[in-house]
């Protein structure tokens, strides 16, 4: 059986840079609690864990003198000036696409509230992303999405953004969406800015995860259960080869999914490490490769 790791695949580059903070101050010595999960990958944060690092959901946990850990999803305002208070040293990992989202949310806001419209934020609801981002919008923002459509907003101005993870197509629908409600209800004249703030990094790997995953016998995907962007490319995936499954790790792999396999793809999220996907193809060499059916 051969098996082929998909070169587009492996950590963003805002996951990398969180990543290495964080073994950086590990490597320092210093006390180091990430602020929630570090990256949406179980086994990647268990790693970080094993070396010293602390996971702890709120500013006023764990040892004062530890470094706080700003993850590549960000924080809204209100973390920052509890850090602040409590007199908390950190680390700021956001990753710089988030920061501009963040900048340009916060802007949006502003005109908003002053021209008395919302900002739309196309996010997953309780997603921590989408919980910075709504720090920024001054009480005047909305999570939506396109089984939740504003109606009560559309006669208002009106600034529209995505999560940087979403699917792009939803998206596209989400707006299509609302163009159309906005005209069935003869409110065009309100003001409406549409951003389309979905990270590259995700949207790029629509082509070659298609063609990837369209090219081997079985596919196998890489992700953590939390991953916004893991269920999206996962169902691209699944849409080029009914042949795919979604797994956390190697203990995972189930036997009859090898049969009649002679080209094994193995792919993941933009928070899944390459070190994870070579060594499901090492346990799948040695464990599998050779399963008579
Ligand atoms: S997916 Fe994009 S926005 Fe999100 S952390 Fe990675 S590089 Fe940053």
């Amino acid at each position: 059986m051969e098996i082929l790791i998909d070169a587009s695949a492996g950590c963003c580059p805002g996951v990398v840079k969180a990543i290495r903070k964080a073994e950086q101050a590990i490597g320092e010595g210093r006390p180091l609690l990430s602020l929630g999960q570090i990256v949406h990958n179980e086994r990647e944060a268990e790693r970080l864990q094993k070396q010293g690092m602390r996971t702890v959901l709120h500013v006023d946990e764990g040892d004062a003198a530890g470094y706080m850990l700003i993850r590549a999803h960000g924080e809204p305002p209100s973390t920052y000036a509890a850090l602040d208070a409590g007199k908390r040293p950190y680390i700021d990992a956001t990753c710089p696409v988030v920061l501009r989202l963040q900048r340009k949310v916060g802007e949006a806001a502003l005109r908003m509230e002053k021209s008395g419209g919302y900002v739309l934020l196309f996010a997953k609801s309780g997603h921590p992303e989408a919980t910075g981002l709504m720090g920024h919008t001054r009480g005047l923002g909305r999570i939506v999405s396109l089984e939740d459509l504003p109606m009560d907003t559309l006669h208002h101005p009106l600034e529209i953004f995505a999560q940087t993870t979403m699917d792009p197509e939803a998206y596209e629908a989400f707006l299509h969406r609302i163009l159309q409600e906005r005209d069935r209800l003869r409110a065009p004249s309100a003001e409406l800015h549409i951003h389309r703030t979905i990270c590259g990094f995700v949207a790029n790997r629509k082509e070659s995860l298609t063609r990837f995953a369209s090219s081997v016998d079985l596919l196998l995907f890489l992700t953590g259960k939390e991953s916004s962007n893991g269920k999206y490319l996962f169902s691209l995936a699944l849409k080029a080869n009914a042949a795919a499954h979604a797994l956390g790790g190697p203990d995972e792999l189930q036997p009859e999914w090898f049969r009649g396999v002679r080209r094994l793809g193995i792919s993941g999220a933009t928070s899944t490490p390459v070190w994870q996907m070579e060594e499901l193809a090492r346990v799948i060499r040695e464990h599998y490769a050779s399963i008579e059916f």
